[in-house]
């Protein structure tokens, strides 16, 4: 299949988890595909995958929350790779905190991570699509976009903060023909989920299965939803199909959250 006709794509966390599935499956889709994230190591064996799929990869180390390097990874990408069509804003950082005591530091770490890297990232490569009168923007937020939970203040402050984003960029670049959407998905089995489970353990003392069947319990269908399955999606808001898609925040979640 050769959905996408050689269109050039960036994933900001492509290193593991939902990032990696969803540069995999872009590639497999016909897309050459860029991959960033902190530590070279991940990203340099999905460049390998990528380029398995018989696409051109790029793997570039760059921390979203810094100015200079995402203008330096966006220099880098038009040089190397061309104009990216379809963004895919992924990179985040999933950690929890009771609210009477949290740590202003870890605040401003969530925000600046979830939220403002989004943000530097789009500004950074919404130019080139601009110019193109063509692109696609998908935000890996969360079901903690739409709800709220213990101990998730800041994730979830910053998750619905990417909807708002995603809902004012949908209106504001729709005249260049570019579409912003969110993907919201519930627990997904990923590294980060994997960390989440040790800190329950870690706090509650309970057996990791356990810890682990209480996350899957939060899924109507009791399971963990597969990376592979939000890359699905990513994959059919990137092409032509979707088009009619803007501004909208889908949720993968089993139908826990149905708003
Ligand atoms: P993982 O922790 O498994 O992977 C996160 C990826 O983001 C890694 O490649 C990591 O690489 C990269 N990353 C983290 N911080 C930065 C940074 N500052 N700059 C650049 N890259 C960064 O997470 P998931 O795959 O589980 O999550 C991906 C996205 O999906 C996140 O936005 C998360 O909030 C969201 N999500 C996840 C859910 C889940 O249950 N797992 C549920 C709902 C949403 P490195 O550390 O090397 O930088």
């Amino acid at each position: 299949m050769n959905t996408f006709n050689d269109k050039i794509a960036l994933v900001t966390g492509g290193g593991r988890g939902i990032g990696e599935a969803c540069a995999v499956a872009l590639a497999e889709a016909g897309a050459d595909v860029a991959v960033c994230s902190r530590s070279a190591g991940e990203i340099d064996a999905v460049a390998g995958r990528i380029r398995a799929a018989g696409r051109r990869a790029l793997a570039m180390v760059c921390d979203v929350t810094d100015a200079d390097q995402v203008r330096r990874m966006a220099e880098e990408a038009h040089s190397k790779f061309g104009a990216v069509e379809i963004l895919v804003n992924n990179a985040g950082l999933g950690r929890s905190h009771r609210f009477v005591d949290h740590p202003d530091e870890l605040w401003d770490l969530m925000l600046a991570v979830n939220l403002t890297g989004a943000y530097r990232v789009t500004k950074a490569f919404v130019p080139k699509m601009i110019e193109a009168r063509r692109g696609r923007v998908i935000n890996v937020a969360s079901v903690m976009s739409k709800i709220g939970g213990k101990y998730v203040a800041a994730y979830a402050a910053a998750k619905h903060g990417v909807l708002g984003l995603t809902r004012a960029l949908a209106v504001e670049l729709a005249g260049y023909n570019i579409t912003v959407n969110a993907v919201c998905p519930g627990y997904v089995d990923t590294p980060m989920t994997n960390d989440n489970i040790a800190n329950i353990v870690a706090k509650t003392g309970a057996p990791e299965t356990e810890a682990r069947k209480a996350l899957e319990k939060l899924n109507p269908q009791n399971r963990l939803i597969k990376p592979e399955e939000v890359a699905a999606v990513v994959v059919m808001l990137a092409g032509d199909v979707a088009r009619g898609i803007s501004g909208q925040a889908i949720n993968i979640d089993g139908g826990a959250v149905m708003f």
